[in-house]
């Protein structure tokens, strides 16, 4: 998708297929082109799915991604001590300030699923 609008390359950093197996799609040092405002500082992984058989947004990870993305957040974190493990959704903006991202207020809806509670890192808020 992302050749198609005309990237140099894929945006994301990291891409994890529905049998788990995981492509580095961009060197770490290059800046990625994934989350607006974000890619200078952020490393971006994606996962293969992503939508229903009606093309709506939903969890689709197999299990085989959940493990292989377990272990490379697992990694990242390892390597990039502190950071902040979010989704994308979680970068939109807070329309009404109260300091939390609300479903209302998510421009995008990936990666459906709510990833502070599973990889329990500490909002910023
Ligand atoms: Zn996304």
């Amino acid at each position: 998708m992302h050749r198609r609008r005309g990237f140099k390359g894929i945006g994301y950093h990291y891409y994890i297929r529905k049998d788990g197996t995981v492509h580095l799609t961009r060197p770490i040092e290059r800046i990625g082109a994934h989350a607006r405002g974000w890619n200078s500082n952020s490393i971006g992984i994606c996962y293969e799915g992503g939508l229903d058989c009606g093309g709506r947004p939903a969890d689709t990870r197999t299990p085989e991604q959940r493990t292989s993305l377990r272990l490379l957040v697992g990694q990242l974190l390892t390597q990039f001590p502190g950071s902040r493990v979010c989704g994308h959704r979680d970068l939109s903006p807070d329309l009404n300030r109260n300091g939390e991202v609300e479903p209302e207020e998510w421009i995008k809806a990936c990666p459906c699923f709510d990833v502070q509670a599973e990889f329990g890192t500490p909002s910023t808020t």
